[in-house]
C-alpha cells in the first residue's frame, strides 16, 4: 500500500470520538471473523462475515478498491507464512493448526479505524502460540510509549526490543501509520527504531500501530498477485494492530469493543 498521504492531521476530541465509534464497529467486525476460525471455513467466508457486520452499521472498509491493482475485498486474510495483504478466496480453506491474520478498516462518518489480529485454527504448535503472544505483546509495548513527549523511534524501539529479545524478527518494509480521514496519514511508525529519534508525538495524533513479526528472518517478498506479502523463507508470521489516540494522559485504544 504505497500511495500514502504523509501529512500529519491532529484530531479534535469530536473527531477522536467518531474514530472511537468506528473502532468499536471494527472490533465487532474482527470478532465476527474470529468466531469462524475453524477447519474448512474459507478465507472468503471471513470476508463475507466482516461485510455483513459493516453493512449492518452502514459502514464500509477502505481496503476495497484500494491501490493498484485495486484490492478486491473488505478484509485481508493471511495464513501462516503470509504476513499482510492476503486476498480472501473461496477455495482457500483454513486447516487445523493454521495461524490466521485478519486485518480490517471501518469508515464511519468519513473517519477510518484500522485493526488486525492473528488467531489459531484449533490446536496450534507451541512455537506458533509463542509467536502470537510475542507479537501481541509487542503491540502493547509500543502502545505504552504512545504518549506526549515520546518520539516515533521510542515506539519502534519498544516493539523491536520486545520481539528481538524473544528471538523473533520485526518487518522492515511495512510500518504503522497515522490514520484518520485517510487510511494512511503521517507519521510513519516503523516497528524498529532508536529511542529519542523520529518525530515527536503530539496530543490528538491517531496512529495505527501494527507489529508484523516473523520467525525466521525479517525478509519478505510479494507474491505474483502483487498484494500478498510472505516471509521470504516461508517461516510463520503474525500481525496485531490497533488504532490509538495520543492524549494528554494515557494512550487511548480506539479499536476495542
Ligand atoms: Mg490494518
Ligand atoms: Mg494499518
Amino acid at each position: 500500500m504505497d500511495d500514502w498521504a504523509r501529512q500529519i492531521h491532529i484530531k479534535t476530541p469530536a473527531e477522536i470520538a467518531i474514530m472511537r465509534d468506528a473502532g468499536r464497529i471494527n472490533a465487532e467486525v474482527l470478532a465476527a471473523t474470529k468466531a469462524l476460525l475453524q477447519p474448512g471455513v474459507s478465507t472468503a467466508d471471513l470476508n463475507a462475515a466482516a461485510e455483513e457486520v459493516l453493512k449492518k452499521h452502514g459502514c464500509f472498509s477502505p481496503f476495497k478498491g484500494y491501490g493498484r491493482p485495486p484490492f478486491p475485498t473488505s478484509v485481508t486474510v493471511c495464513i501462516n507464512r503470509e504476513m499482510v495483504h492476503g486476498i480472501p478466496k473461496k477455495d482457500r480453506k483454513l486447516r487445523q493448526g493454521d495461524i490466521v491474520s485478519v486485518d480490517c478498516g471501518t469508515v464511519l462518518d468519513g473517519f477510518v479505524a484500522d485493526s488486525a489480529y492473528t488467531g489459531g485454527v484449533g490446536e496450534i504448535s507451541p512455537r506458533a502460540r509463542e509467536l502470537l503472544e510475542v507479537t501481541e505483546g509487542a503491540l502493547y509495548a509500543g502502545i505504552e510509549k504512545m504518549r506526549v513527549g515520546s518520539r516515533t523511534g521510542d515506539v519502534g524501539a519498544a516493539i523491536q526490543r520486545h520481539v528481538e529479545s524473544q528471538g523473533f524478527h520485526v518487518t522492515r518494509e511495512y510500518t504503522g501509520h497515522g490514520v484518520g480521514r485517510q487510511m494512511h496519514e503521517g507519521p510513519q511508525v516503523p516497528n524498529y527504531g532508536k529511542p529519542g529519534t523520529g518525530l515527536p508525538l503530539k496530543q490528538g495524533m491517531t496512529i495505527a500501530l501494527e507489529p508484523m513479526v516473523l520467525v525466521g528472518t525479517h525478509a519478505t517478498r510479494v507474491l505474483p498477485d502483487r498484494w500478498t506479502v510472505v516471509s521470504a523463507d516461508g517461516s510463520l508470521t503474525a500481525h496485531f494492530e490497533h488504532t490509538v489516540a495520543v492524549t494528554a494522559g494515557d494512550p487511548l485504544i480506539l479499536t476495542v469493543p
